[in-house]
């Protein structure tokens, strides 16, 4: 057997998610992620590390930028073959490229004019890493592939999807590789999510891998459990309404937003909550809620009992919010009201604009349902900040700041090992990847002490041969 595997992204940090296969006759990719650390980010701007034009396939695991926004990058620069995923994450992927494409247009012009204004250059050239245009490209090239329904890739590969329960559409994915006779199953974890979470389904173990790739970004610490993180965001509604205030929810536009919806929409028909307007201001929320509801044949027993009832992206009280007008118009509504606005860790987008009219009142809460990365707006607040930068100017924090982490999309250190424990026999080797790097390092000792088998937490461009 000769099949190369080569790390090129998401190998000791968390992003840039990157995986390259060769066989004897077949080159492809699993995920084409872009790196969102600030301190690698110019791995974006170098030149791709294979060449996309000797490249038979992609296949993308799921939406989320860093396993798929370096696709627009990857057609641009010659790649011609299929893009492989299901038909869930090439709808939201295309959302998502979009977006992605239109703040590196933003960005790149508002660096042109910042250079032109203080008569310097910086380290890259002032133009986007790609454009609306290039994103568009990639489209034709996404071919949808079902669960459970193995595609044939070339004449001696096969893969198949599976359901990862991450978010919308995620895959695990399981490749068969055949030669002179013999074969061999490696199996790409994808984003693992958690069991019981809303909406999805669980994520598939598998009981056989001759190999395995397995994230960790929760490799080293557990998670607070769905139901205690759904009982906190009840009991902080209810208390911001005593005190009058607003309830403003930073939050990601695929799943998060989804499932806040859900649990809002659940606590009203259960009366947990008063009956309050609910703000969804962001477009991309809106744009990926219509996927969502495309795709009820991807959703788990309990939503689909509950799309019986009605649902939870049309409630009464619901209010989606498209145009700039109409967000700006919330602000000036007297009494209580919760707002779901973009971005998830305040960088950019409509959230910003939220903040500044409610970060300075004691009596509404800012409540974070996500990570927060270091050096973001959120990550400032949620560690306690006294006072922020908004829009150029200082705002004092005296609203209370509340952080649900149980909401996370990523199974924990428990939930990933119960993912690995389907496994009958043990793989030849295990891969942990996506990860910070301490993270994966602890994931991978743990397995090997409990469970002794062979691990290894790969380098950023290392090669392995698996035979
Ligand atoms: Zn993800």
């Amino acid at each position: 057997m000769q099949i190369k595997l080569t790390f090129l992204g998401a190998a000791q940090c968390v992003t840039g998610s990157c995986y390259l296969i060769e066989t004897g006759d077949t080159r492809l990719l699993v995920d084409c992620g872009i790196f969102q650390e600030r301190e690698l980010l110019e791995r974006n701007w170098a030149p791709l590390p294979v060449s996309p034009e000797t490249l038979d396939c992609v296949l993308l695991t799921h939406a989320h930028l860093d396993h798929c926004g370096l696709l627009p990058k990857l057609v641009r620069e010659g790649f011609r073959g299929p893009i492989y995923s299901t038909a869930a994450t090439n709808e939201i992927t295309e959302i998502m490229l979009l977006d992605a494409a239109h703040l590196q247009e933003e960005d790149a012009e508002f660096k042109r004019k910042r250079h032109q204004k203080e008569k310097r250059k910086g380290p890259y050239l002032e133009v986007p890493l790609y454009t609306v245009d290039d994103a568009k490209a990639c489209f034709p090239h996404f071919s949808p592939a079902g669960y459970e329904t193995a595609v044939s890739l070339g004449k001696d590969v096969e893969a198949t999807f599976f359901d990862a329960g991450h978010v919308l559409g995620s895959s695990s994915i399981k490749i068969k590789i055949r030669q002179n006779g013999e074969e061999r199953t490696i199996v790409f974890s994808g984003d693992i999510g958690r069991w019981n979470k809303p909406i999805l389904r669980d994520p598939t173990s598998f009981q056989q891998a001759d190999y395995v790739l397995v994230e960790s970004t929760y490799g080293d610490r557990s998670v607070e459990s769905l139901d205690d993180a759904a009982s906190k965001l009840a009991d902080t509604i209810n208390a911001t309404v005593k005190s009058g205030g607003n309830i403003v929810i930073p939050s990601f536009a695929l799943e998060r937003s989804q499932e806040i919806l859900y649990f809002l929409n659940k606590f009203l028909l259960q009366n947990r909550i008063p009956h309050l307007v609910v703000f969804v201001d962001s477009p991309m929320a809106l744009s990926i809620n219509q996927v969502f509801e495309h795709h009820p044949e991807l959703f788990d027993e309990e939503m689909t009992e509950f799309m019986r009832q009605g649902s939870p992206f049309s409630f009464r009280g619901l209010s989606l919010t498209r145009t700039a007008g109409e967000s700006k118009a919330i602000n000036r509504i007297r009494g209580t009201v919760i707002i779901i606005a973009g971005s998830g860790m305040c960088t950019g987008g409509r959230i910003k604009h939220h903040l500044v009219t409610n970060i300075s009142r004691p009596e509404s809460t800012i409540l974070f349902a996500g990570y927060q990365a270091i050096g973001t707006l959120g990550r400032e607040i949620v560690d306690g900040a006294k006072e922020v930068r908004i829009f150029g100017q200082q705002y004092p924090v005296t609203a209370r700041v509340e952080h649900i982490n149980g909401f996370s999309a990523h199974a924990d250190r428990d939930e990933l090992v119960k993912w690995l424990s389907g496994l009958r026999q043990p793989p030849r080797h295990l891969f942990v990847t996506h990860g910070e790097s301490e993270t994966s390092q602890h994931f991978a000792g743990m397995i090997k002490d409990k469970i002794g088998w062979n691990v290894v937490v790969p380098e950023y461009k290392s090669q392995v041969i698996l035979d």
